[in-house]
This record gives structure tokens, C-alpha cells and sequence, in this order.
């Protein structure tokens, strides 16, 4: 096989090994001489890949037992809901920081009053709103940690008084941080976790029955919580890929290694982004993200010569989100930095 460099924003690269872990479990999974994808969920074998996919999180994100971790499917767009009909009773506090943060705020907003306290919207989202404070008179404070189409990234999170949730979906598992922070982080697992299917959450226990609405029963975090993410039917799939993954983020070092290795990439290609004249990056540079770095060319006639010369280096998916235009590297934990080093020679020849 041609090896493709893959740029893509979601879904996105994921460690050969863990690709090959999963074409074995597709034939044969754990000595049931039965596929993956066709043994009950309920087999003590997949049992033990939940527990160990529950389990491995908590150790990787450093909680205790205070914390749930769960598998849900609807992606993080499921979560902009579900977060507000188990959370939100009179108001609740949201940054808007791009398409994504809009989108939950649209979905809390019909369960309540939502006030948006910080937003970077009067400069197409292009910087992460610092100047805001979170008040005791909202029921939580919601931000996305890493906005996927405009590149930008949060480097730190408030201090809240109240309850701390924030969708991770495009730098989950980067980068080390205190989660202990958080009192709920949700991540389709998409982008940095595994395939689609999955979508990680992780919860503080207490934070939860505070709520006077009757909750559907599938979008209540205790029915899940109860059942251990088996209350129906899991993406078996998708969670088997993303403890291989996650194990394989284990043996790299875990997320210490995860950042140093996502530093150098983002270090690599922003210095060329910066010194080549033909390009310029689109966000503040102290707000750049390691995940998701967005660029234009200055000449935006040459962009589609510039895509052809791209292709023809196999590099794949560098075409930005169609809200901001130019084009968007996506460099999660399992792109290499030889496939960004691949990516500069690209624009150093163009030029
Ligand atoms: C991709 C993305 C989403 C949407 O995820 P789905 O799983 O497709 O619903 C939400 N938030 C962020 C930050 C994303 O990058």
C-alpha cells in the first residue's frame, strides 16, 4: 500500500497497529473463532472490553471513582442536548466559539435561557473570548476545549464556580490537563479517539438529579450510568477500536507524550506556515490549535493548483471546512510528523 498522509478533520488517522488490532478481532475476536461484529454484546468477552474501555479512561484522565465514564452513540451532537436536559433547570452559561459551541447553545436553548457570556463571533471565531466571568447563578458553564473548523484552542479553563462541562470531541486525549476540572467532558470519538459510532462521556456523579424535568429514558446519563453503557445495544466496534487506541496512547507514554509528539507537529508546520510568504494562518497565534491548524494562501487563485500539487504528494484531507475556505491540517495523535514534514516540502516546492 501507498502510504497517504492523512490530514483529514474527522473521521481521522488512527496508529497502524491499532487498524491491524481490529482486522484480527474482525476475523477472530478474542479466541471466539466468532467476529467482533457478530458476538453478543453481553459475552463475558465483550463485557471485559467495556469494563477495560471505562476503566483505561479514568486512568489516562487521572479521576477517581467520583467520575462515570460512558459510551454512547448520537455523536457530541447528541450531547449539545442531553447535556441541558439533564443539567439545565433556570439558566446556564455558554461560550460561542464557533460552529460547533453554536450548536449547543441552539440545543440548550430549547430546553431553557441560555446566556452566551464570551463569543469570538465578530471575528469569524478566528481567537478563544478570555475576558468573561462565570457567575453562581447559572446552573453550569459550557465550552468547547478545541473548535475544529477555525483552529483555534483553549490553552486554559476558568476556575468555575458551577459545574464545568466542555465538548473535547477534536483534542480529546492530546494533551495532559487537570480533568479534574471538569464536572463533564463529552467527545465524539471521531477525531482523536477512534472510529465513529462512540461518543465518550465522562461525568461527576453529584452534578447529576438536580433537574425537575421528567427525562427520556435514553437521554438520562443515570440510565447509562446504571448500566454500565449497556443499557442497549453499544457500538461494539467503535468502542473495541477505541480501547485499542487508547491502550496504544498508553504505550506511547500517555498524554505527556501525546503533547510533546502533537508540539512538534504543530511547531513544524506553523513555522512554515509563518516564514513561507505565499501563506498566512487564520486564528491568533496564542490561541493556535496543536489539533487543527487553518491557513489560506494569500493568492486564493492558486489554491486549487496548490490542492492538485497536495493530492499528487498523497496528502489527503487538507481542504478547509467551507465556512472559513483555504485549508485545514488536522494533525491528531496518530498523524506522524514525517506526514507533516511531507505536507511542508509540498509548500516549500510550491513556492
Ligand atoms: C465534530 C465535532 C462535533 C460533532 O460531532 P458528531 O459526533 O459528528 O456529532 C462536535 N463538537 C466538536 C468540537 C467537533 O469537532
Amino acid at each position: 500500500m501507498t502510504k497517504v498522509h492523512n490530514f483529514s478533520a474527522g473521521p481521522a488517522v488512527l496508529p497502524r497497529e491499532v487498524i491491524d488490532e481490529c482486522i484480527e478481532a474482525l476475523g477472530n475476536f478474542a479466541n471466539t473463532n466468532l467476529s467482533l461484529i457478530e458476538v453478543s454484546h453481553r459475552s463475558k468477552e465483550f463485557v471485559a472490553v467495556m469494563d477495560d474501555a471505562r476503566s483505561v479512561v479514568k486512568e489516562l484522565m487521572n479521576l477517581g471513582d467520583d467520575y462515570e465514564v460512558l459510551y454512547l452513540q448520537g455523536g457530541a451532537s447528541t450531547q449539545f442536548l442531553m447535556v441541558a436536559m439533564n443539567l439545565l433547570e433556570n439558566k446556564a452559561a455558554y461560550t460561542d466559539t464557533g460552529t460547533w459551541a453554536s450548536k449547543a447553545i441552539k440545543e440548550a436553548k430549547a430546553l431553557g435561557n441560555v446566556d452566551v457570556i464570551g463569543s469570538s463571533e465578530d471575528k469569524n471565531y478566528n481567537y478563544i473570548p478570555k475576558d468573561y466571568n462565570i457567575t453562581t447563578d447559572y446552573d453550569y458553564f459550557h465550552c468547547t476545549s478545541n473548535n475544529t473548523i477555525y483552529g483555534t484552542q483553549m490553552k486554559s479553563f476558568p476556575n468555575s464556580p458551577i459545574p464545568l462541562v466542555c465538548d473535547m470531541s477534536s483534542d480529546i486525549f492530546s494533551r495532559p490537563l487537570d480533568f479534574s476540572k471538569f464536572d463533564l467532558i463529552y467527545a465524539g470519538a471521531q477525531k482523536n479517539m477512534g472510529p465513529a459510532g462512540a461518543t465518550l462521556v465522562v461525568v461527576k456523579k453529584d452534578i447529576l438529579g438536580k433537574v425537575s424535568r421528567k427525562i427520556p429514558t435514553m437521554l438520562n446519563y443515570n440510565t447509562h450510568i446504571s448500566k454500565e453503557s449497556m443499557f442497549n445495544t453499544p457500538p461494539v466496534f467503535s468502542v473495541f477500536a477505541s480501547l485499542a487506541n487508547l491502550n496504544w496512547i498508553k504505550r506511547q507514554g500517555g498524554l505527556e507524550a501525546m503533547e510533546a509528539r502533537n508540539t512538534e507537529k504543530a511547531g513544524i508546520l506553523y513555522s512554515e506556515i509563518d516564514s513561507n510568504e505565499l501563506f498566512e494562518g487564520t486564528t491568533a497565534i496564542e490561541d493556535r490549535s496543536i489539533m487543527n491548524a487553518t491557513f489560506v494562501l494569500k493568492d486564493e487563485s492558486l489554491n486549487d493548483k496548490f490542492l492538485a500539487a497536495c493530492a499528487e504528494a498523497k496528502i489527503n484531507g487538507l481542504k478547509g471546512h467551507r465556512s472559513v475556505g483555504g485549508f485545514r491540517a488536522s494533525m491528531y495523535n496518530a498523524l506522524e510528523a514525517d506526514d507533516v514534514r511531507a505536507l511542508v516540502n509540498v509548500m516549500q516546492t510550491f513556492k
